[in-house]
């Protein structure tokens, strides 16, 4: 009897819920965006109470479609947009406070008061955490919640209180309040946790005013987490899984060997690399992070993102209106081909890995007077691979060797695309049947607690091929694209 897998996958804009197959197959899907709140400029927001709606509707949808019934689910996982922060009553289960999602930018000046008092926080922040201390992680959202909401800082520290990312708060609502915990992907992204010892960090906690008794409980990514109350969906459900989404995806692309990684390409894009029981440190300013946890050993990875990647081809189709369709930039690239004079460095909003330089803006250089479209078009194909690239040179000097590239989102579809990075990287790339691989890897995950799967290896047979994309050109072409894209992203940013 086949056994089904029910995948919460809770994103920035949209709840979906996903039921799979006991062999990684999707069978229903469901999905509902909700509303994004722009309180005061740089400041992003979302209804806890939609989150909630949306998922429990979500879920019930997928099932629906599935045509199954709550009693044929083996267990239920979660996955979830990171970093948004939650802090909830423990009493009446309602947030206190709309989540501060991991995009808000309103407790900047405090990380550079921060700084400036501190020299070395900084580094100590990067050796325990992994991370930049930057206002994209809790820590600092969390201080900000308990320092202007009035009477919290008292009622967190008399335990009336509770936090969570996306996932912890779900569980909570889930469980009818049974559940206050956490995975290890999740807590590695709060600030407040040591990747290394694998424990909320006492020093810390004083450093951002953040009351231990506050936090959850931090488990494995496959571990028992409760069960869905039965008044949710019919029947109690098990809850096997939790991992945050880019973490998820890594492991619903199989990428469980060291030098395996993932690109995500969406409208943005995240690159994620298994780097094994090794927590490297970056010198590139990526970012160290638990890959996935499994019977209290931890696998690490490194992280890098892109600000723009569909989102260029977007700008291109609505703002330029250039294209009506983004597949149309596919034949446009193929008429255009790689000696591309033109080049389009999409800093929108600033550059992010490995550059990390907020105020660049963007360009589009080599103009003369034969450009037309489709050179346009082509320049932003191509810069997504040229920021690839720089991605994957940053994770290669910072000592980790790279394998092979496992791409999915909305993007990889285009073949000329595929193509082009794989020439650009020189390394295969790989493109699965399945593309929900956010959703798949928290099913799997929560597939190993209940035994559908004996474990990771077993579990991630479920990756199938779809295609693959061998790098082709020679390596003087090779250096010839990168000189002209090095040279492009010079005169927008200085590279130190
Ligand atoms: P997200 O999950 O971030 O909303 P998706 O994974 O759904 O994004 O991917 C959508 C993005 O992919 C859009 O930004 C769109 O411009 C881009 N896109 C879709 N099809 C193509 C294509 N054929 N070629 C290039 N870009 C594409």
């Amino acid at each position: 009897m086949t056994q089904y897998l029910l995948s919460f996958d809770q994103g920035t804009t949209s709840s979906r819920a996903v039921v799979f197959d006991d062999k990684g197959g999707l069978i229903g899907i469901d999905q509902y965006e909700f509303q994004q709140h722009y309180p005061q400029s740089g400041w992003v927001e979302h209804d806890p109470e939609e989150i909630w709606q949306t998922t429990i509707k979500a879920a019930r949808g997928a099932l629906r479609k599935a045509g199954i019934t709550a009693s044929q689910v083996a267990v239920a996982g979660i996955t979830n947009q990171r970093e948004t922060t939650i802090i909830w009553d423990r009493n009446t289960g309602e947030a206190i406070y709309p989540a501060i999602v991991w995009q808000d930018r309103r407790t900047a000046a405090y990380c550079d008061q921060l700084k400036q008092q501190d020299s070395a926080i900084v580094e100590r922040i990067q050796d325990k955490t992994g991370l930049l201390l930057d206002p994209y992680f809790s820590a600092t959202k969390i201080n900000w919640i308990l320092d202007n909401v009035e009477g919290a800082r008292r009622r967190a520290e008399d335990g009336e209180l509770a936090f969570g990312t996306i996932d912890s708060y779900l569980l909570w609502r889930l469980t009818n309040g049974e559940t206050h915990a956490t995975d290890a992907t999740n807590a590695s992204r709060t600030m407040l946790f040591n990747i290394h010892q694998q424990v909320w960090d006492e020093e810390l906690l004083a450093q951002f005013n953040v009351p231990a008794q506050l936090l959850p409980v931090v488990q494995d990514c496959s571990a028992d987490y409760g069960v869905i109350t039965a008044d949710q969906l019919g029947q109690p459900i098990p809850i096997g899984g939790v991992i945050g989404d880019q973490q998820s995806a890594l492991i619903g692309q199989g990428c469980i060997r060291p030098g395996m990684l993932k690109s995500t390409y969406g409208t943005g894009c995240f690159v994620i690399v298994n780097t094994g029981d090794q927590a490297t440190a970056s010198n590139n300013r990526l970012i160290t992070t638990v890959g996935y946890r499994l019977n209290q050993k931890t696998v690490y990875a490194l992280e890098g993102s892109i600000f723009m990647a569909g989102a260029t081809i977007q700008w291109i189709r609505d703002g330029l209106k250039l294209i009506s369709d983004a597949q149309e930039s596919q034949h446009l690239a193929e008429q255009t081909g790689y000696q591309n004079p033109v080049y389009m460095v999409p800093a929108f909003a600033g550059l992010g890995a490995p550059y990390w330089d907020p105020h660049a803006r963007g360009a589009i250089l080599g103009l003369s007077r034969d450009t037309g479209i489709k050179e346009i078009v082509t320049a932003g194909l191509q810069a997504v691979c040229y920021q690839t690239e720089d991605l994957l040179t940053a994770i290669r000097s910072d000592g980790v060797a790279v394998e092979q590239l496992r791409v999915d989102g909305g993007m990889v579809v285009n073949e000329w695309l595929m193509q082009f990075l794989a020439d650009l990287t020189g390394i295969e790339i790989t493109r699965p049947m399945v593309t929900e691989t956010t959703a798949l890897g928290a099913a799997l995950m929560a597939g190993i607690q209940a035994g559908v799967f004996d474990d990771l290896e077993d579990a991630c047979q479920c990756w199938q091929l779809d295609r693959s994309f061998s790098p082709n050109i020679d390596s003087a072409e090779r250096q010839t694209l990168v000189t002209g894209w090095k040279d492009a992203v010079g005169r927008v940013s200085v590279i130190d």
